[in-house]
């Protein structure tokens, strides 16, 4: 049988190999523009980072882990998001103590046993920023107004903000206990992985596909204390001195047990549907939860895989040489290979077939590369030190050109 690749996993060919690239490329100069540094982190951790963080009675640990025993009988995963990694990293190294200002992003892949199916594979590419470090509305409104800012530039036009606040630990006490005396009077109406994590999350009901439409209506409202409501306020505050769009949404929760204060997502007219682009919130209690220092923060993370798939309609990046050369002789191939040297040594993209093959080969797959010349070289080239060049993207005639004048005259029609 043979070999194929695993379920749910994908080869990236271009062009939309290209498309990530450039979404990529988009987000680190937007990046840098925001005083973010890169942080590379592990892709396999120990299990119980993601346990510990992501949290137990999400969907992610409880059903879409790629965990696993290793060789060494340790308990780890592929990491199924980011931000437990960067917040691992942050406390180990001693990140709070560098002087920095907590300002990280990394892109990378992410792993989620998910039930495969159009769009959606087990290995993503997320690009996620964390400010780790700042309470102040600032660094909420800096955080959201930079993601917006890195999806237009990516080439999303339209995009707005879905806000809402889920107040911190003082706030969601009394509502916790509020909501869970709701839930029970009415568990027989809930769905059974609802039903069973009641007692331990309540909050995840509401976040629920099944559950989450019909609680919005009729489930008691958690109302913030006077400093998360304040936050909140001042927030949307920047957001409008930030020119940005945004809506609050009392209905958004997100499905991650470590945020607080605010959560959002961005939506983009230019989809049509109303589904979010990505998202992220605040995470005020994390790192201390993880045993490190009392440092407020706040996130989001980016698939990369959505948004390419949003711009697909765009043209990707042309990844075609400006020259292919050809060798119309089996003796002409070294000269030709010499030409390839020089081309690439005056930074001029050129590529080659096979020498050789016949002329009329090596033109078909001339004409295949998308190059805007071919350079030729046959037995009477060779003889005089001279090469053809023939354009293949637009009309013109074959010129015969001296071989140490034709990466200056590329050159000039690059340029030109
Ligand atoms: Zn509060
Ligand atoms: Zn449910």
């Amino acid at each position: 049988m043979a070999l194929h690749s695993l379920r749910g996993f994908r080869d990236l060919l271009p062009p939309d190999s290209a498309r990530f690239t450039a979404i990529e490329a988009a987000a680190r100069e937007v990046f840098a523009l925001y005083g973010y540094q890169e942080l590379r982190i592990p892709t396999l951790e120990l299990k119980e980072l993601f346990v510990k963080s992501t949290g137990e009675t999400t969907d992610i640990v409880e059903k879409e882990m790629y965990a696993f025993t290793d060789g060494g009988g340790r308990e780890v995963a592929m990491r199924p998001e980011g931000t437990p990694g960067v917040v691992r990293a942050y406390i180990e190294q001693n990140l709070s103590q560098s002087g920095r200002n907590g300002k990280f992003y990394y892109i990378g892949n992410m792993f989620r046993a998910e039930r495969p199916q159009a769009g959606r594979f087990r290995e993503f590419e997320q690009i996620g920023a964390e400010y780790i470090g700042n309470a102040s509305p600032y660094a909420d409104a800096e955080s959201i107004t930079m993601l917006v800012r890195l999806i237009e530039k990516a080439g999303l036009p339209g995009c707005s903000v879905e806000l809402n606040s889920l107040g911190c630990a003082e706030c969601r006490k009394t509502y916790r206990q509020a909501l869970l005396a709701y839930l029970q009077g009415c568990a027989e109406k809930l769905c059974e992985p609802c039903r069973g994590r009641i007692e331990r999350n309540p909050l995840r009901a509401l976040d629920c596909k099944i559950d989450g439409p019909w609680l919005a209506g009729s489930a008691p409202k958690l109302t913030l204390c006077p400093d998360c409501a304040e936050h909140f306020a001042r927030t949307q505050e920047l957001l409008r001195i930030s020119g940005i769009q945004h809506n609050v949404n009392p209905g958004l929760v997100r499905g991650l047990d470590y945020y607080t204060r605010t959560v959002f997502e961005v939506r983009s007219s230019a989809l049509g549907s109303q589904d979010a682009v990505c998202g992220g919130g605040r995470y005020d209690d994390l790192v201390k939860s993880m045993g490190g220092p009392a440092a407020p923060a706040i996130g989001w993370a980016l698939g990369v895989d959505r948004l390419a798939m949003l711009l697909k309609d765009r043209p990707a990046a042309d990844g075609s040489p400006k020259a292919f050369v050809v060798a119309a002789a089996k003796e002409a191939g070294q000269k030709a290979y010499e030409l390839l040297t020089a081309l690439r040594a005056a930074g001029l993209s050129a590529d080659f077939s096979s020498f050789d093959l016949s002329l009329k080969s090596q033109m078909r797959s001339a004409d295949k590369s998308g190059a805007a010349f071919a350079l030729i070289i046959g037995e009477d080239e060779l003889k005089a030190g001279t090469c053809a060049v023939k354009p293949l993207k637009q009309p013109g005639e074959q010129k015969i050109v001296p071989i140490t004048e034709v990466t200056a005259l590329l050159t000039t029609l690059a340029a030109g």
